[in-house]
């Protein structure tokens, strides 16, 4: 008998390019049926068959509250009754605005938009109108959206398939794309010993959550701020991912970089299309209506987004939230890892606040060559088990993970104990 999984996904290839909106949920990486939501609740979701998933992608990190917060639900509700959207200013999105500028000290100014792709593509447009320099230098394996400068050795679903860069991007755009080593301070150096007059931007994810999850060398992201001073470039911390996730002040208070321009995404919208990016306010004074570089979004700012998003970071600044994260996440990795040792699989894990990497492999990997090394047959194999255990992972061996404030010590230790049932099968 075929599932409603199966149905929805052989109509759904009749009418949408694989199936899917967005790449990676076509599951090919690991193979078999994507599995269709039809609800969530809290840290759990259920499938068009009626099955019930621990949840660890959490629609890829924006949902750090758990599914359906009834917070958020409420002002999404309440919002909504009073207009959708009026492509005028509200107050709501100075509020968000007002909040994001006083949290972040970098934040002189910031402007909403409705995804990560805009929000860095509009970044790098400014650094690049700012400068008047066309050169930016991005790193292997990290991704930023899907814009055509950004698509070159780029992440996430890129690895999964296999082709880092995309085919329909001029060669003429790639060529002001620069592809370095992620943590490779000596590579970084040189380059802007050579090149430093041209290099408009450096646009950077913190912690690397787009090849799986690879955490900054000592020295990397210091190593690029004072690159970018010392020869007048821009530096993007691209914090789509990593922003109020990996901490209360994103990873640039984790690792004390303050960034000429930060770029914002998932969680600032908690499930809702919330982007922004912002910044320095002579940078930021180039953008139109006041200056020179367009940009612009019917919806940008739209008020029942935006009301979700100030549900969600209310709350994971509040006194306590991140301590409380971490630690849960830390429990995870450390008893999945304890869990492989005893079932004497190769494999690894770590955790930054609430966002985690899982390496087939004997210890976590620290540049994009080790990412690549790992065991994706291995990945593949547990990711399918732990489906049927009722744990639904990210669904490529190069995407991150996540954890929510709906995860409870229960949820935590019903994963840990289905992941060694799961390895025992997977013993060499
Ligand atoms: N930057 C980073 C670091 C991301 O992780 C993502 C999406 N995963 C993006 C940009 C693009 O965001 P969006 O998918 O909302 O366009």
């Amino acid at each position: 008998m075929t599932s409603r999984n199966d149905q929805l996904f052989a109509e759904s290839q009749k009418h949408i390019p694989g199936g899917v909106n967005s790449p990676v949920r076509a599951f090919r990486s690991v193979g078999g049926t994507p599995r269709f939501f039809e609800r969530g609740l809290g840290s759990r979701v259920w499938d068009a068959d009626g099955k019930e998933y621990l949840d660890y992608v959490g629609s890829w990190g924006p949902l750090i509250l758990g599914h359906a917060h009834p917070d958020a639900v409420r002002a999404v509700q309440e919002t909504a009754a009073l207009g959708l959207s009026f492509g005028a200013p509200t107050a709501r999105e100075l509020e968000m605005a007002e909040f994001l500028t006083a949290w972040l000290p970098g934040l002189d100014q910031v402007r909403l938009v409705s995804s990560g792709t805009e929000a860095t593509m509009s970044a790098i447009r400014l650094a690049r109108g700012h400068t008047g320099r066309d050169l930016m230098i991005k790193f292997e394996g990290c991704y930023h959206g899907h814009a055509d400068s950004l698509l070159v050795k780029a992440g996430s679903g890129l690895l999964t398939f296999g082709s880092p860069s995309s085919a329909g991007v001029p060669a003429d755009t790639s060529k002001h794309t620069l592809v370095l080593d992620y943590n490779d301070i000596d590579q970084v150096n040189r380059v802007f010993a050579e090149r430093g007059g041209e290099i408009a931007c450096v646009i950077v994810e913190p912690v690397a959550g787009n090849m799986n999850l690879i955490k900054p060398a000592p020295g990397f992201l210091a190593c690029l701020r004072e690159n970018c001073t010392r020869h007048g470039a821009v530096l993007i911390l691209d914090e789509v991912m990593t922003g109020f996730r990996t901490g209360p002040k994103c990873a640039q208070g984790l690792y004390g970089i303050t960034p000429d321009l930060t770029t914002l995404g998932k969680v600032i919208g908690g499930g809702m299309p919330v982007g922004a990016f912002g910044g320095k306010a002579e940078i930021m004074a180039k953008l139109a209506p006041t200056g020179p570089v367009y940009q612009a979004g019917t919806l940008s700012g739209n008020p029942v987004a935006v009301a979700a998003g100030l549900v969600t970071l209310h709350k994971v600044t509040q006194p306590g939230f991140f301590e409380t994260l971490t630690a849960r996440t830390q429990r995870l990795v450390d008893g999945l890892a304890q869990a492989a040792r005893d079932a004497g699989v190769p494999f690894s894990a770590q955790s930054v606040g609430g966002m985690f990497g899982l390496y087939f492999r004997a210890a976590p990997p620290t540049s994009y060559a080790e990412v690549m090394a790992c065991d994706k047959e291995s990945f593949n194999r547990f990711f399918h088990m732990m489906l049927l255990e009722g744990v639904y992972l990210a669904p490529s061996a190069f995407e991150a993970g996540f954890v929510s404030a709906a995860h409870s010590d229960a949820d935590i230790d019903a994963t840990i104990a289905a992941a060694a049932r799961v390895f025992a099968k997977l013993a060499p």
